[in-house]
């Protein structure tokens, strides 16, 4: 039986009235297994009014108050972490170890946010003219909003809401309709954690609840992750509205092999991060580039290892689970039939694996293309599923032009045993996160989260030091006390005395 997933406004379950509903599955066995209710204008304007109503109260408490609200989800979340893994795998279809790690990602951001006190440290200029002080102090902006993909129901809401409810926000989650349970719970933990009833508010829902939050302008600032044609139609529309706005798009990671590269390594690393998650990670590799000879030394280690990756249920924990939706298994496996049909060389072919038990599920088996050129689309385009494209590259210099000239720009990798060329690239290249000999080069909480290009639209980027400037505006006050000021009116620009 589907049951209604609704809302959660003002600390408390609310059932959601429109009517509409988008269906929930589990991936695992194709069964549905909710039905998400979908707002209306009126329902989203009920929790931007209840987390308004609870901003004062929230932001006039102390930093230090606020960190063990932070710290108290913390316990939480980690006491309930091996349910919240499993609720998180029936409706994205993760394996249960990486539905773990990537709730322990998010709770990473959490551990970030209990520094709040040292983070809204100001600053403080002692006598800045005769008597004068000078201070500047950062204020949280109101009800801010975040609006989130399916692809991390746990982890990228937490680098939002963590870093916003620290700074003294009051937050509305807008999850992903395909995976809005653990979300819910989430919701329902910062409440046990002490967060009061409106602070933490998860309105479920589809372009309508999106387009409210954009347009209400009780909402202060939007950050957004998801696809890229949603991510620049979140930035203008909510720009123009005045917003504050953050909104990261898609992808297509690049890993260069450099000749000189140990290649087992650089097989091994290429299988996990484009291969786990079923490849449904922004920050997966999707185009190996082969430099000099490495290619065919490459695609001999890759193919047996494609081949032999585990696929299950979610449940069996093995190398990859199913993929989000039948939609979009249909969506992945007709960029494979693309791939073929514009002359790529199909080395694995994973498209017609089925499991037997699971037949209704949404599986398929990891793919490995050769010889992809910069001009087919299965390069240009982000395929989020497990296909992992190899291109061939005659040198270092032809390798990184590829990089700077694709469209997206979130994350890429070089292989390499050159600390010169893994220098060059690493200052050179056109993208916003980049690792060395590290494939998935993800910045941890205390650092911040974002790509370049068409990968992020906005100012700053996700968590860290960004996340706190993104989530709050600056005050400066000059302050002076009566024996200091001298009788009558000054008429020319203050200098300094
Ligand atoms: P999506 O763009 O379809 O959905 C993201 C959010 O936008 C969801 O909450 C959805 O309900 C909402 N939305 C969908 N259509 C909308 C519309 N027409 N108007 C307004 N709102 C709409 O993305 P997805 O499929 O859920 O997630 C996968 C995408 O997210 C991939 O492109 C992936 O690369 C990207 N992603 C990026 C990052 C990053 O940090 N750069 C991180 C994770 C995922």
């Amino acid at each position: 039986m589907a049951t209604q997933i609704n809302h959660f406004i003002g600390g408390k379950l609310v059932e959601g009235k429109s009517g509409r509903f988008s269906p929930v599955f589990n991936p695992s066995t194709g069964e549905q297994s909710g039905n998400c209710s979908l707002a209306t204008e009126a329902e989203v304007g009920e929790a931007v009014a209840n987390a308004q109503e609870a901003f004062p109260g929230w932001a006039g408490t102390s930093p230090i108050t606020r960190a063990r609200v932070m710290f108290k989800f913390k316990e939480l979340v980690e006491a309930n972490i091996d349910d919240l893994a499993a609720l998180l795998s029936s409706e994205h279809g993760k394996v249960h170890s990486d539905a773990k790690g990537s709730i322990i990602r998010g709770l990473e951001v959490v551990e970030f946010a209990c520094g709040i006190p040292h983070l809204l440290k100001g600053e403080f200029s002692d006598n800045v003219s005769s008597g004068i002080d000078m201070y500047s102090m950062r204020k949280p902006l109101g009800v801010v909003a975040g609006i989130t993909p399916f692809n991390f129901p746990a982890m990228v809401p937490m680098w939002m809401f963590a870093v916003a409810i620290a700074c003294g926000n009051t937050f509305i989650l807008k999850p992903s309709e395909k995976d809005p349970s653990l979300p819910m719970r989430l919701a329902e933990l910062m409440l046990e954690a002490g967060a009061p009833a409106g602070v933490l508010n998860v309105i479920n829902g589809d372009k309508v609840a999106v387009d409210t939050l954009l347009d209400d302008e009780r909402v202060k600032a939007i950050s957004f992750v998801g696809s890229t044609p949603i991510a620049k139609y979140v930035y203008s529309r909510a720009a123009a509205a005045g917003k504050r706005v953050q909104a990261m798009g898609g992808a297509k990671n690049h890993m260069l092999i450099m000749p000189d590269a140990d290649m087992d390594k650089a097989a091994d690393a290429l299988i996990g991060a484009g291969y786990g998650s079923a490849g449904e990670r922004c920050m997966a590799i999707s185009v190996a580039v082969a430099v000099g000879d490495a290619g065919d030394q490459l695609v001999e280690r890759l193919a047996p290892r494609v081949r032999n990756l585990k696929v299950g249920p979610s449940a069996a924990d093995g190398d990859m689970g199913p993929l989000v939706t039948a939609e979009h298994l249909a969506k992945v496996k007709g960029y494979v039939d693309l791939g073929v049909e514009e002359g790529a060389d199909l080395v694995v072919d994973g498209r017609d694996l089925t499991l037997q038990g699971y037949e209704n599920g949404y599986y398929m088996g990891g793919c490995l293309f050769d010889n992809v050129k910069t001009d087919m689309r299965i390069y240009k385009e982000e395929i989020f599923g497990p296909v992992l494209s190899v291109v061939r590259a005659d040198d270092f210099n032809q390798a990184i032009e590829m990089v700077d000239k694709h469209e997206f720009g979130n994350g890429t990798s070089i292989f390499t045993q050159n600390g010169d060329v893994a220098r060059a690239f690493s200052n050179n290249v056109e993208v916003g996160m980049v690792g060395v000999n590290v494939p998935i080069p993800v910045p941890l909480a205390f650092h911040s989260f974002g790509g370049w290009k068409a990968s992020a639209f906005g100012d700053h980027n996700q968590h860290g030091p960004e996340g706190v400037r993104f989530y709050t505006k600056v005050k400066t006050v000059t302050s002076r006390w009566p024996n200091s000021i001298k009788a009558g009116a000054e008429f020319v620009m203050p200098t300094h005395k």
